[in-house]
């Protein structure tokens, strides 16, 4: 049985590589040019080369996206832009403008071509509409039902890929100019600004609807679909798309070896207990900072699924250093630091398949092997004593609360 893929966000070479050591099947970047993020975007072509050469030593993809809605001036170079993403090796292109579609088939065959959210794509004849020009896949709105997802898999013949993490966004998968308005930056020219989520005095008139402790902003919480997940595969979506090209290390590393764990255990055992959906949700809280809900999945959404007023509900533990080298036999590991710590702590250590393990930070020293009390600049090269067994690129957190659990 072919399994769903996760498909994870990059925006850059080391999150790229973070994304797959972790766990994701394919990640998707954007390169400087005609896509939407392209602020964010660190890819050029030598970069997505690199990428692509790594993705592919470790049996994964790499999607690129093109996914801007081009005026004009913006597709000047398109074609040769195209053919170098093919001649790379690029394994996708994910694209939201139907004459780059088209265009893509002509000029760079061997690219797979996949419809991009940003056509709002909610049900099979649309799909088949995209399968009869000869796309091939579509990436559904994150406005779909769960139902709307099992009947569009159930009657298309095309690979159908569903968001399962990340912001949502308020307006219909981008279909906004309140970015534009605001700040003259175009959303669907990856420009978007998030203004929904700035804090807003209402007036009807001249009569002000809200006082300055109640601003009203238009924020929904951020789609987690972890409960989803296994009736997700039952409907036969082939890829399982995690939001977010502008996320950390951390975040990446977090939330792509919990999706691959939950999936690799639904897979593996046929369910899921409720006592096991919890420990997974609490490994997402470790970096997630903003509440999370359903998104459309159980339904429309409603008040619950909105935040009025905040926007971070706080991660629970924060990533404080990166596993450089780790001596099994001097239990001695080379840690690149992140965030302030000193000795004395209570950490955890995980990785993509080393289990959560807690220890006590033991005496840091640094490369002269002077003791360092606090490690306080990032990029420091430490070393300690973990009793722990740790592999290279493993990752080191503290705890810094406990969050509710409203799983
Ligand atoms: S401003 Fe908000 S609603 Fe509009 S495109 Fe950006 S995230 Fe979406």
């Amino acid at each position: 049985m072919k399994r769903v893929e996760l498909l994870a966000p990059a925006g850059d070479l080391d999150r790229l590589k973070i994304a797959i050591r972790y766990g994701a099947n394919a990640v998707y970047i954007g390169g400087k040019r005609f896509s939407l993020r392209s602020r964010a975007s660190n890819f050029d072509l030598k970069d997505i080369a690199e990428g692509v050469e790594f993705a592919h030593h470790h049996d994964a993809h790499v999607h690129v996206t093109v996914n801007m809605l081009p005026h004009e001036e913006d597709l000047e170079g398109i074609s040769e832009y195209l053919k170098d993403l093919e001649s790379i090796g690029v394994d996708a292109i994910i694209v939201a403008s139907l004459s780059i579609m088209q265009l893509a088939k002509k000029v760079a065959p061997k690219l797979e071509v996949h419809v991009s959210t940003q056509h709002s794509s909610t049900n099979s004849s649309v799909v088949k509409l995209y399968e009869s020009l000869g796309m091939d896949r579509v990436v559904l709105a994150r406005e779909c039902t769960l139902d709307d997802v099992k009947r569009t898999t159930a009657n298309s013949n095309l690979p159908i890929e569903a968001f399962i993490h990340g912001g949502m966004c308020v307006s219909y998968s981008g279909r906004c100019t309140l970015s534009n308005n605001m700040t003259n930056r175009d959303a669907n020219r990856g420009g978007c600004a998030q203004s929904c989520r700035w804090k807003y005095r209402l007036y009807e008139g001249d009569i002000k609807l809200n006082e300055d402790d109640h601003m009203f902003s238009m924020s929904s919480k951020d789609l987690c679909a972890m409960k989803y997940i296994p009736a997700l595969i039952d409907a036969g979506v082939s890829s399982f798309k995690i939001e977010g090209r502008m996320k950390s290390q951390y975040y990446l590393a977090t939330i792509v070896r919990t999706y691959r764990m939950l999936i690799d255990e639904y897979y593996e055992t046929g369910s899921i207990s409720q006592k096991r959906m919890q420990w997974y949700y609490e490994e997402l809280s470790k970096a997630e900072n903003r509440l999370s809900a359903g998104g459309f999945y159980g339904g429309v959404p409603g008040m619950k699924d909105h935040l009025y007023g905040i926007n971070g509900a706080g991660v629970s533990q924060e990533f404080i250093a990166y596993v450089l080298d780790y001596d099994e036999e001097k239990q001695i590991a080379k840690l690149e630091v992140r965030n302030n710590f000193s000795s004395g702590i209570d950490a955890e250590a995980f990785g993509a398949t080393t289990p959560n393990q807690m220890f006590v930070m033991d005496i840091l020293y640094d490369e002269d092997g002077e003791v360092v009390d606090v490690a306080r600049n990032p990029m420091d090269i430490l070393y300690t004593k973990i009793n722990v067994k740790l592999k290279k690129h493993d990752m080191i957190r503290k705890v810094i609360k406990k969050r509710e659990n409203v799983y």
